[in-house]
């Protein structure tokens, strides 16, 4: 297959990609379209690696008409009617939601997905997404964070529960200390994960700070740990929105030990503007973390949607340029290069922190050969235009197209 005439990445010259038995073989100008070959013509517009949500929960999208309201729009009231709602769901009514969408995300141009999956009750919908994940591999990578949704430290069961889904087959292994029922036991919960990751050489995900409290400072534990057990870029840090309220010198601080350690954080914008600031009068604090501190001070970030149609957020489509733009409002990161390069953080910054294999992903020779092409010709102009992607390609597979 031949792709003519598009922009590499923001690239200011046009170029052919060819495609051979699902790898990129050449990359030049004016290559000449073998005898039958395969061709699209890009006319000039944007080719980008495939998006990446680093952070959502396959098992709670789609629920909303099921599981009911947020009526008071907090993660608590989020957590309690979940709660309610996840001791009886089956098997077969989490594959189908979460088969919906990944639909949704498959028209976005998302090919690589990180879904925490509560096994706090029961391994249900563990056990349903496990299976997915392989059914689906040739349209979609998944990882599976086995997600403890009340705290690590509160119960036997949930320890159990959470250390049978990581031997089952995790990526990684999830937590929340800042809902842990203490301080100590939030520290203690930390330990405990990474020591399972440790046991298992898996990654570890923390829903992390996800509070407008500015004493919840979990996220320096956790790095602190990732430095000293050299586990670093295989750590993750999700939400993080307490560094919102944390003062300016503890940031400067915090940034040191977070670039040291080598961890990734994932921001939620789309979320965390809807949960957070919630307890507040005026002025309402806006519960993101510092998206843009954290990338001049070389810390890796990526971005998810979190939720879609569920309690905890009421609308979401799977476009990651839209997770995008709302960060990039919030964050004040609306300067044109700013704009125009914030591709990365769901593209490739996304794949690292998904520990993805350079090898793996990314628009070179030598490469898979799967990556968006859209009608525009800067990334840009993709976010002014909200159009969406034109081609979805996938080892060489049109796995999508407008
Ligand atoms: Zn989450």
């Amino acid at each position: 297959m031949l792709i003519k005439n598009v922009r590499i990445e923001n690239s200011e010259h046009e170029s052919d990609i060819r495609i051979e038995k699902g790898i990129i073989c050449e990359i030049g100008e004016h290559l000449e379209p073998f005898q039958g070959e395969e061709r699209i013509e890009g006319q000039g517009g944007l080719v980008l690696p495939p998006f990446a949500d680093c952070h959502v929960h396959l098992d709670t999208c789609l629920s909303l008409d099921a599981a009911g309201p947020n009526l008071s729009g907090t993660l608590f009231e989020g957590i309690r009617v979940w709660s309610e709602y996840r001791k009886q769901i089956d098997k077969e009514e989490v594959k189908e939601r979460a088969l919906r969408t990944l639909r949704m995300y498959r028209k976005k141009g998302v090919q690589y997905i990180r879904s925490h999956v509560d096994v706090s009750d029961n391994l249900t919908a563990f056990e349903a997404l496990l299976e997915l994940k392989e059914k689906v591999k040739d349209e979609v990578e998944i990882q599976l964070v086995a997600f403890p949704q009340d705290g690590v430290m509160t119960s036997e069961k949930v320890r159990r529960n959470l250390e049978e889904a990581v031997s089952m087959g995790a990526d990684a292994v999830g937590g929340v200390p800042h809902l842990e029922l203490t301080r100590e036991y939030g520290e203690k919960s930390i330990q405990y994960i990474m020591e399972l990751a440790q046991k298992y050489d898996c990654l570890v995900d923390l829903h992390c700070d996800e509070i407008d409290d500015e004493q919840s400072k979990f996220l320096e534990v956790l790095a602190a740990k990732a430095y000293e057990t050299g586990m670093g870029e295989k750590v993750s840090a999700s939400h993080t929105t307490a560094m919102h309220s944390y003062n300016n010198a503890y940031c400067s601080k915090l940034f040191r030990l977070l670039s040291m350690s080598g961890i990734n954080i994932i921001a939620n914008p789309l979320v965390n503007v809807n949960l957070q600031g919630r307890f507040d009068t005026y002025p309402k604090r806006r519960g993101m973390t510092r998206v843009k501190e954290l990338l001049e001070n070389g810390v890796n970030v990526s971005m998810g949607h979190d939720d879609i149609y569920d309690p905890f957020y009421p609308l979401g489509n799977g476009d990651m340029t839209e997770v995008l733009l709302m960060g990039l409002h919030l964050c004040h990161m609306m300067g044109y290069p700013e704009l125009n390069d914030s591709y990365r953080i769901i593209t490739c910054n996304g794949a690292k922190t998904l520990n993805i294999k350079e090898k793996d992903y990314g628009i070179a020779v030598g490469k898979p050969a799967s990556f968006n092409i859209f009608k525009e010709g800067s990334f840009f102009e993709v976010l002014r235009s909200r159009e969406g992607v034109q081609y979805s390609l996938r080892k060489g597979r049109i796995i999508d197209r407008k």
